[in-house]
């Protein structure tokens, strides 16, 4: 695993020297689901630090058997009902999937309530499919206005599952149509911080990295497939 996990750090690295990026602005988000904690504490013991978990329930049970590990990171990347904000508040640093202005309010409040900040991410449906979460990208400036007055979740970007790519220079035009979202809203928004954009996962990560990425996401490629 320690093998696989150097492969990747390089594979970010080479990608980063392609498009003149500082590696260290990339964080490698490792996504965990339907792995088992032994499997997640097996990366730990290679130095990684920071994991992704799709269901609360499921990385709640994993954040518990793996609370003598106070050093890592949780990220949230599943879909987030509301009526789970507060236990991912109370167990994620950050959730990445944040698509609506009252999932917003849900998870400031209780975030305010345990005396946190918590990192969010808009999730934005860049390819803007029926069967996908996240805000439409012409929904996002609405969204801004809307929770830029929430003190207790700090926004730092955007995420987004592209469509199904059949290729790299496929998933290469969802990424630049990402980019340039973000750049226009940063222009848009100049207070609010996008500096974060999640994008890219095993299939597709380092094109992800050419294009912008600063968070990719990746299972596969790192705890092989699941079944
Ligand atoms: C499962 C998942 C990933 C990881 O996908 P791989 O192809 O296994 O790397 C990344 N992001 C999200 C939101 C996921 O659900």
């Amino acid at each position: 695993m320690c093998e696989r996990l150097e492969e990747i750090k390089k594979r970010v690295s080479r990608a980063c020297e392609r498009s003149g990026r500082d590696p260290a602005v990339v964080t490698i988000v490792a996504v965990s689901k339907k792995k088992p904690a032994e499997m997640i504490r097996k990366l730990y013991n290679c130095g990684h630090r920071v994991f992704g978990e799709n269901y609360v329930q499921e990385g709640i049970e994993k954040i518990g058997a793996l609370s003598d590990l106070n050093d890592i990171t949780w990220h949230f990347i599943g879909h987030l009902q509301r009526n789970k904000a507060k236990l991912a508040v109370l167990h994620f640093h950050w959730v990445q999937t944040v698509d609506s202005v009252r999932l917003a309010r849900a998870l400031n409040r209780h975030a305010a309530e345990q005396g946190k900040i918590l990192n969010t991410l808009v999730q934005v449906n860049i390819g803007k499919e029926e069967s996908k979460y996240g805000l439409m990208p012409e929904e996002v400036p609405e969204f801004l206005k809307a929770v830029s007055s929430f003190s207790h979740i700090k926004i730092r970007g955007l995420m987004t599952i592209h469509p199904f790519s059949v290729s790299k220079e496929e998933s290469r035009t969802w990424f630049r149509q990402m980019a340039e979202l973000r750049d226009n809203l940063s222009r848009a928004f100049p207070r609010i911080d996008l500096s974060e954009l999640s994008m890219g996962m095993s299939n597709d990560f380092d094109v992800a990295i050419e294009e912008g990425a600063t968070i990719v996401r990746i299972g596969t490629a790192l705890f092989g497939p699941r079944d």
